[in-house]
């Protein structure tokens, strides 16, 4: 029996996480789940935003379905306490070092992005993002008295941004792999000519590819990276980098199509168990409301099903599910536009799974 960790968290995260388990359950797969506290949600409740039961049950099972965490209430938290915290916690004791972001543009939902619609219509890119190194986990970081240079004796903060050869090797061959079952390209994003840990990067991303001789490498600097982005998306197939310039790009594609409510992600470790997430946070302006869009979440446990568990027909019809739906001119406020039917949370929800049931 495969088991899902369900963490819903904070905010939306409950109301969306809620309806993509409606969907599983609507496929009579076999499965078992098991809720836990995380984020601001388990602080309350134990004073830590990952507790120990709670990381437990991730580690032993085949997949995390998780919602979002945090909400500005615990802005003034110490830093390991906050809900945010979580993530990086699971993301660490995983060893989820895959992120994998699609960003897609419906055909129905074009209109919604703010480029032209010819720039976005049919856009389908996939960003690889390095999810536990960088500058982000580099050591050592902290506060100290400045000891050198013009501001010598003053206050400052430093964080460390640092990646070793296997490392990028590893990620290299995911976004390689990935590529060769979509357009055959990879657009691996550096700023070499600054850093000299992205020159490393781009090294090694060279010398990897040597493997891959059916997939184009192309390398672009990360600011060109954020321009092409908006002038020409559908350039992109495999969208490549790092853990800070892939958390930056990743949320600016996210707006090319329109509302990151339609956003799945995932995020693997090398033993093929996973957390499933929306892209988004967790929406404390309208959490409660039941007008969030659950789609992504939804679509992130179609991800879940097709990379952990090895169901990808079940993946494939709740994806089709979507579509139909979306086809059917039924959007939540985030996608609203005059001429459809605006719905909330649960009826998006009820919606996909009346689709399900109609595939037989
Ligand atoms: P956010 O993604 O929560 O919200 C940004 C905007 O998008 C808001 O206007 C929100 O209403 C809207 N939005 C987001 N998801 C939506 C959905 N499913 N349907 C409709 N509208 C949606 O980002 P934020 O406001 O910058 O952050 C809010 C909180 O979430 C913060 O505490 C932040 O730290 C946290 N956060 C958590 C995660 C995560 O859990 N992975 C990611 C990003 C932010």
């Amino acid at each position: 029996m495969m088991k899902i960790a369900v963490l819903p968290g904070d905010g939306i995260g409950t109301e969306i996480v809620a309806e993509a388990v409606k969907v599983l359950r609507a496929l009579d797969l076999p499965f078992e789940t098991e809720e836990a506290l995380v984020g601001g949600a388990a602080y309350e409740a134990h004073g830590h935003p990952l507790p120990d039961a709670t990381l437990k049950l991730a580690q032993e099972a085949d997949a995390v379905l998780f919602g979002a965490v945090g909400d500005w209430k615990y802005d003034k938290l110490e830093r390991a306490l906050r809900p945010e915290q979580a993530i990086l916690g699971l993301r660490k004791h995983l060893e989820l070092f895959a992120n994998f972001r699609p960003a897609i543009c419906y055909e129905e939902l074009t209109h919604a992005s703010s480029l032209k619609p010819e720039l976005v219509a049919g856009l389908d890119i996939l960003i690889i993002r390095e999810l536990t190194g960088d500058i982000y986990f580099g050591q050592p970081r902290g506060r100290r008295t400045s000891p050198d240079g013009p501001f010598a004796g003053q206050p400052e903060a430093f964080d460390t941004m640092r990646y070793s050869r296997p490392e990028i090797e590893r990620i290299a061959h995911v976004a390689f792999q990935a590529a060769r079952k979509r357009g055959k390209k990879v657009t691996s994003v550096d700023k070499a000519n600054v850093l000299e840990t992205f020159q490393f990067w781009k090294d090694v991303v060279t010398e990897v590819h040597a493997q891959y001789p059916d997939v184009e490498l192309e390398h672009m600097y990360v600011d060109n990276a954020a321009m092409q982005l908006v002038k020409a998306p559908k350039k992109f197939d495999v969208l490549f980098t790092g853990n800070m310039f892939g958390d930056i790009l990743s949320d600016e594609a996210a707006m090319l199509t329109g509302s990151i409510g339609m956003l799945p992600s995932a995020s693997l470790n090398a033993r093929g168990q996973g957390l499933y997430e929306p892209s988004h946070g967790s929406a404390p302006d309208i959490a409660g409301k039941g007008v969030a869009n659950p789609l992504a979440t939804i679509l992130s446990a179609a991800m879940m099903l097709r990379f952990s568990l090895n169901q990808e027909a079940a993946a494939a019809r709740i994806e089709a599910a979507v579509k139909s739906v979306l086809a059917q001119n039924l959007r939540t406020a985030d996608i609203y536009s005059e001429g459809t039917t605006k719905v909330g949370t649960k009826e998006m929800g009820d919606a996909v799974v009346a689709r399900l049931k109609a595939q037989g």
